[in-house]
């Protein structure tokens, strides 16, 4: 192996500081006066899917943020993460004789699960306080540890409660709106002041998903407790805050009406130094209060979970802010991965520890660990992957002769974005691709529509009424309650891995990059992570159609999506050489595996994370915060300025003679060096050019002007798309679009 620097050796300049950090000791609660502070990254997010044992997740949210706490105990860094118990879980799915999903919600005692209740030096729960309307609900926290790093779950479930209170936080993802928020407001709130009593001191706080944003406010609450004024507080709360969004619809985002704040919390409003106005505002989108807003609004930085995710955000906020074209809008991204040693089929580890480097685990985002797989014998690696598959039929009760048909995979919550009955329209064709008597084809679905999605149980009713015809019997399965249990043999042991979202509603996508390491191949439309993952060699892409309407698209892609499987696919799968092996499909295996587990994989994401977000968060936080807020204070006074001034500064006149650009601007009492004055244009790509104009001068009337030249490869832009624009800066902000003014003017 070379021994030039890797993007791994890259990686372990930052995994130094990561190490640098004060660990939280193992197994050693802090007492409940908190005598040592820890310096900590606190995740909050509403579900955790940590393994098997602990049903509190509904789907890849709760997946992805499992995975990113083991990762973050692989790397060493100090972690935290924050939701609640769920005492009835998310629900056990259940096939009625005739067809339809049923919700069981067994309860669950949380003593019987790997959880440690949090105590007090005097062995009693740690209790944790949140009024919402009239009354005060009381929450003790569980504990799980994933190595080093602690997750806590707050429960409402104790005697302090009333009846009802007690029933809070039963069910994950709670239809009713009411429910819904309190639920937010306790885990928001009250994940706060757990962390406190237990002496966390974090120095970054990551809102994994808007539902827990009401973190934002407690945080708030505290620097107003302690004399810092509210538009200060803010500017410190922002300073260390860092938020994904995982939802590329504008209705997935929890958002209530006014009506519905004022009564929970009304009486906390004024806690934060600020009118019932002001507070709503931070959270606003037309007459509601909407969770992604006040996250977005509030965090030094904001994530999408794919490249092509982080686009669509920038779209999808762009409403709120339609002063500044989309493309502008402060949205990174960093792509979701697996972790892997979670998801490996364990006759895949052992081929690995057999045929890779013994240090691949602590190697395992750099391309040369993986490189060697190509190497293993075709034999060796087909039989392995044909024990998973056994392993598979086995645990889910499938036939066992399955294990020579080609076997497809589609397994996920029936969220009808991602369309699970595609393949269901045309029986007829559907017939002849799994019944093929030289090539047939054998297709298992699994996955939970929300109880209060109809027609995602409509879509589940349609896949189970198809595979139990007779004509299909024995090639379409359904696999009931898809869960962690489940979907660790169906992404390990089926042949290739199916996902046929509308484009770009999968904001990434994490099953396919489980059943990759583990050698099964991906057939996906380009989205989410596939887009960013599809090489042309390691799997296959279903073309989309940009149809006139949903119906159209559907048809067109599904017609593509059998063609690829008919024509393609399965002879592929059943090319079978001399020695009986199918070398060709082999070698896609291999390629999968050594093109995709590199990188998507939650080390390189945590590191990602801690790279881009974690630490610039701690660093600002910190900046902001020093000497009694001083710098937070003085954003806050800065920001206050320019908003009150702001309709002061207005475009006097501006001229245009060949590519010279003159334009005459009145600031008011605003500096001119706290604007930026730019010729803004689209270039023909779909982004934005800019070029800065200079400031040449005041005239005695008081006016500013502004002076430049138009960028010389213009062809593309159209004069009349060019326009001037007049933005507040300052070496303070995150980005020159951090107060969301903009003046414009055309040229
Ligand atoms: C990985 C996983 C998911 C996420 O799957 P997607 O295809 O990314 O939606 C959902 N549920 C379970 C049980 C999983 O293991």
């Amino acid at each position: 192996m070379s021994t030039k620097p890797t993007a791994q050796h890259c990686h372990l300049t930052g995994l130094l500081h990561i190490l640098e950090y004060p660990r939280v000791s193992r197994g050693n609660m802090p007492g409940e006066q908190g005598e040592r502070k820890m310096k900590t990254v606190a995740y909050f997010c509403a579900e955790f899917g940590i393994n098997e044992s602990l049903p509190f997740y509904a789907g890849g949210l709760g997946i992805l943020a499992g995975d990113h706490v083991k990762a973050a105990n692989d790397l060493g860094l100090p972690l935290v993460g924050v939701s609640l118990l769920y005492r009835q879980g998310y629900f056990q799915q259940h096939i009625s004789p005739d067809g339809n999903q049923v919700a069981l919600c067994p309860k669950y005692n949380p003593e019987d699960l790997p959880l440690e209740p949090v105590l007090n030096d005097l062995g009693e729960p740690v209790l944790v306080e949140v009024a919402l309307a009239n009354r005060v609900i009381t929450v003790m926290a569980w504990c799980a540890r994933v190595g080093t790093v602690p997750v806590y779950f707050l429960d409402a479930d104790i005697k302090e409660n009333q009846p009802a209170d007690r029933r809070l936080t039963d069910h994950l993802y709670p239809g009713e709106p009411a429910v819904r928020l309190k639920q937010e407001i306790l885990l928001g709130i009250g994940g706060v002041r757990l962390l406190r009593k237990l002496g966390f001191e974090p120095d970054a706080w990551h809102l994994n998903e808007g539902h827990v944003a009401f973190l934002i406010l407690e945080r708030i609450r505290e620097y107003s407790a302690q004399g810092i004024p509210f538009h200060a507080a803010l500017e410190a709360v922002r300073a260390s805050t860092v938020f994904t969004t995982h939802t590329p619809v504008s209705a997935g985002h929890d958002s209530y009406c006014f009506a519905l704040l004022d009564h929970y919390l009304g009486d906390y409003f004024w806690q934060l130094g600020a009118s019932r106005e002001e507070i709503l505002a931070l959270g606003q989108v037309g007459s509601q209060f909407n969770l992604t807003r006040l996250a977005y609004r509030v965090s030094f930085k904001v994530n999408g979970v794919s490249k092509l995710h982080a686009d669509v955000t920038r779209q999808l906020f762009h409403h709120w802010t339609p002063d500044l074209p989309w493309q502008e809008i402060a949205v990174e991204s960093v792509t979701n991965g697996i972790h892997t040693q979670t998801w490996l089929a364990p006759e895949m580890k052992e081929l690995y520890d057999r045929t890779l480097l013994p240090s691949w685990e602590a190697q395992i985002s750099s391309a040369a660990t993986w490189e060697p797989v190509r190497a293993i014998s075709d034999g060796e690696f087909w039989e392995t992957h044909q024990r998973v598959k056994a392993c598979l039929l086995e645990r889910l009760s499938l036939p066992g002769h399955l294990a020579q048909v080609l076997v497809v995979g589609f397994a996920r919550r029936f969220a009808t974005y991602k369309r699970a009955t595609l393949l269901l329209h045309d029986l007829e064709r559907l017939d002849r691709l799994v019944n093929h008597p030289a090539h047939p084809v054998c297709l298992i679905f699994a996955g939970k529509a929300h109880p209060s999605d109809g027609l995602g149980q409509e879509f589940l009713r349609r896949v189970i009424e198809v595979s139990r015809m007779d004509r299909f019997r024995e090639r379409i399965f359904f696999v009931e309650n898809y869960n962690m249990s489940n979907s660790k043999p169906l992404v390990q042991g089926v042949d290739l891995w199916l996902n046929t979202p509308i484009k770009p509603m999968e904001a990434c996508g994490t099953s396919g990059q489980k059943a990759a390491v583990n050698g099964v191949i991906n057939c996906s439309v380009l989205d989410g992570w596939w887009d960013e993952g599809y090489n042309g060699a390691n799997g296959w892409a279903i073309p989309s159609a940009v149809g006139s309407s949903q119906a159209e698209q559907d048809l067109m892609e599904r017609e593509s999506l059998y063609s690829l499987l008919e024509n393609e696919i399965a002879p592929l799968y059943y090319r079978h050489g001399e020695t009986a092996l199918p070398h060709e499909w082999i070698e896609k295996m291999k390629e999968s595996i050594c093109s995709l587990a590199p990188v998507f994989n939650t080390n390189r994401m945590v590191v990602e994370y801690w790279e881009k977000l974690y630490r610039p968060a701690a660093a600002r936080g910190l900046q902001f915060t020093e000497n009694n807020c001083v710098l937070a204070r003085c954003v806050a006074d800065y920001k206050q300025f320019i908003r009150k001034n702001w309709h002061q500064v207005q475009f006097e006149a501006v001229e245009c003679s060949g590519e010279q650009v003159q334009s005459s601007i009145r600031l008011g009492p605003v500096w001119h060096k706290d604007v930026l004055v730019e010729l803004v244009g689209q270039n023909n790509l779909g982004g934005i050019w800019r070029e800065r104009l200079e400031h040449s001068g005041l005239n005695p009337a008081g006016v500013h002007i502004y002076r430049g030249k138009l960028p010389g490869d213009l062809e593309k832009t159209p004069q009349a798309d060019i326009r001037i624009r007049i933005v507040p800066i300052s070496p303070n902000f995150v980005s020159e679009f951090e107060m969301e003014l903009a003046t414009w003017s055309r040229l």
